[in-house]
């Protein structure tokens, strides 16, 4: 497990500003680990402002504080930026934001490649650990170690940051101390069964009709199951992109499936893709190769190109992946 380093301790007990920003596209980890640390920080006294390019998805909007989310940066500059769950300022779609020092705190690799920059003293320190299931346990991991009291709020914030990293703790990511953080939450007032309904039973029922849509053009072929959302059955069903989360899902839980793939077109001639294992195959060096990213349970890329190309492109490297899993290399 990665040590809180002494210097990370100190910029956050020595600094009185803080930036708190995340990346493009927020999720239950990168909105739950966020509000989480900014509520503890705000128990210390701090000042905190908190950033992300894209409004907090319809779903997450129970969680406590969630209405604090700016979409501009501040005038100011604030004493500290952090990065939280993920680890360059391109994931957060802002092209700068200045700030005396910058922190990391992220469960996304390369872990190197940001231990260098804070070597280079590029960034101020860093906690980041890909063994952790989510973001959310880093942080709190670190509210613990500054002495911050868990209460039920930020409790909630951090269960469902764990809870939505884990696929609802099902995920290969899913350890014994995933879940021993998930019961302290418990215990400090996060309720598992009213998270698990906001987030997962509170689908609109738009949604559904874009679910019901997309998964006409559900393919399997060996290990993969792979469904298509075009930007026409958007325009039918009166949905935008927010509708399809979750929608990969489905096709991982089909028997026999090792990877499931949604594709999903989006503007500017991009088709976005979502990969999920069953826990055999680490899609996230899949989604490297395409220039995107994630962890080996989910990850995700954007590719230009015709669905047909895109499809073709990915399905290649997934099936040799599961070739390759198969003869045991
Ligand atoms: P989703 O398929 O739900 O959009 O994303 C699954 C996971 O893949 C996210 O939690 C994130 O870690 C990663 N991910 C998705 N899209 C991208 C992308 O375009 N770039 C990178 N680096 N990671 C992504
Ligand atoms: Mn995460």
């Amino acid at each position: 497990m990665t040590r809180i380093s002494s210097k990370l301790l100190r910029l956050i007990k020595e600094n009185q500003r803080f930036l708190i920003v995340t990346h493009l596209n927020p999720e239950g980890d990168a909105i739950g680990s966020s509000l989480g640390l900014a509520m503890g920080l705000k128990k210390m006294g701090k000042a905190v402002y908190l950033l992300d390019r894209d409004p907090v998805p319809e779903t997450l909007r129970f969680l406590p504080a969630s209405e604090l989310f700016r979409r501009k940066p501040p005038d100011d500059t604030p004493d500290v930026l952090i990065l939280i769950d993920c680890n360059t300022i391109e994931r957060t779609g802002f092209t700068s934001l200045k700030a005396g020092d910058t922190i990391i705190i992220d469960h996304h690799g390369p872990e190197q490649e940001v231990s260098r920059a804070v070597r280079s003293g590029k960034i101020s320190g860093a906690l980041i650990s890909t063994t952790a299931s989510a973001t959310g346990e880093l942080v709190y991991r670190l509210l613990l170690t500054l002495g911050v009291p868990i209460d039920k709020d930020i409790a909630t914030n951090l269960y469902a940051s764990i809870m939505v990293d884990t696929g609802g703790f099902k995920y290969s990511n899913t350890t014994s101390r995933s879940l021993r953080i998930a019961s302290k939450l418990v215990e400090a007032g996060a309720e598992p069964w009213r998270i698990a309904r906001e987030v997962y039973e509170n689908i609109p029922y738009r949604a559904m009709r874009l679910l019901s849509l997309s998964f006409s053009t559900l393919q399997k072929k060996d290990g993969v199951a792979y469904i298509t959302v075009t930007r026409d059955m958007f325009k039918r069903t009166g949905t935008t992109a927010q509708d399809t989360e979750n929608f990969v899902e489905y096709a991982r839980w089909i028997s026999g499936v090792e990877v499931a793939l949604l594709f999903r077109e989006e503007d500017g001639g991009i088709i976005k893709v979502s990969l999920r294992s069953k826990g055999r195959i680490d899609v996230s060096e899949i989604a490297r190769a395409f220039g995107g990213g994630g962890h080996a349970p989910a990850a995700g890329c954007r590719i230009k190109g015709t669905l047909e190309s895109v499809r073709k492109r990915v399905l290649r490297l997934v099936s040799d992946a599961i070739r390759a899993d198969r003869s045991g290399n």
